[in-house]
């Protein structure tokens, strides 16, 4: 008898989550004996289900919003950084079968950037990161690892901004408040949107880019539209830019690794299928 290997996504709600169309393109395409669901969890059960997975005969899953804090909390992460930042989006067993978290959210905003734009880590010299929620952790903790530039997070509540910068534990992180972001227009090489600002249902971002030099990369998270008026500004002004759907993809792939045992390839094809569904409006 095969037995089929089950991962899912979870979150409250849940039905616009485009995570099985990633995981079942990739079980298909590697022919592999497995499921990927959406599961809705409501916070109440939370515990019951992470507790409950073994028994399940579920592999792992993907956390999305509102649990992404609560279940870093009931499982280990290793990784001291992503520890203190207390926010993960993949759990799954890892040896001797101890319950684990991370988040792969840094991994794919920076492989994502890494394609879209070869831009070379010594002509990053100043980041400027809109918003202070779960992504912008993920980006700021990034731009530290991979780059020695000089990170500004601009956010609504400073409470928030010194509490997220303190977690970094160096002087290359600071915050700012958004009344003074287009002061600092001129000297970025990298801005970017981790704000639901532009997504849609949402606001859009209002932010004169004018200011930014010519050399200037603008990467926006959000991926419902594919671009923002916010990118569409950047990409008018002649800028390279960055839009969320490859972040998308490429966080989907360590997952699908651990519980799958499959290094998957983020595709054409795949990606088409993406722009299709977004494009569909579902
Ligand atoms: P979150 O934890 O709720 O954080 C959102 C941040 O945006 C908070 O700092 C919030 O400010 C700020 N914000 C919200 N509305 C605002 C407004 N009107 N003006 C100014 N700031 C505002 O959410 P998240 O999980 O970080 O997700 C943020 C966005 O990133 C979403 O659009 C999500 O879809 C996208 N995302 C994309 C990917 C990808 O793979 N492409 C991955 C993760 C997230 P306060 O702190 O003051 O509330």
């Amino acid at each position: 008898m095969t037995i089929v290997k089950r991962a899912c996504v979870i979150g409250w709600p849940i039905k616009h989550s485009r995570s099985p169309l990633i995981h079942g393109y990739w079980l298909k395409r590697y022919r592999l004996e497995g499921q990927y669901d959406r599961i809705a969890v409501h916070p109440d059960d939370l515990a019951s289900f992470i507790n409950g997975m073994r028994e399940n005969g579920i592999l792992g899953c993907n956390v999305t919003i509102p649990h992404k804090e609560a279940v870093a909390r009931m499982v280990a992460i290793s990784d001291p950084l992503q520890r203190r930042i207390g926010s993960i989006n993949t759990v799954y067993f890892g040896e001797g079968g101890r319950l684990e978290g991370e988040s792969t959210d840094g991994i794919g905003f920076w492989r994502a950037l890494e394609i879209n734009t070869r831009v070379r880590v010594d002509e990053l010299r100043t980041a400027i990161v809109l918003g202070a929620g779960g992504a912008s952790k993920s980006v700021v903790a990034a731009l530290v690892e991979q780059t020695n530039a000089a990170i500004t997070v601009v956010g609504r509540d400073a409470e928030k901004v010194t509490h997220l910068c303190s977690l970094f534990d160096t002087a290359r992180v600071s915050g700012l408040t958004w009344s003074h972001v287009e002061t600092q227009l001129s000297s970025c090489d990298l801005l970017i949107n981790t704000t639901p600002l532009g997504m849609k249902g949402y606001a859009e971002l209002e932010i004169d880019l004018r200011p930014l030099g010519g050399h200037a990369v603008v990467y926006d998270l959000v991926y419902v539209p594919l671009e923002t008026a916010f990118l569409r500004q950047a990409r008018e002004r002649g800028l390279k830019t960055v839009g969320g759907l490859d972040m998308l993809l490429y966080q989907a792939a360590p997952g699908f690794e651990r519980w799958f045992g499959v290094r998957p390839e983020v595709t054409d094809e795949l990606r088409d299928i993406l722009v299709r569904d977004i494009e569909s409006g579902a």
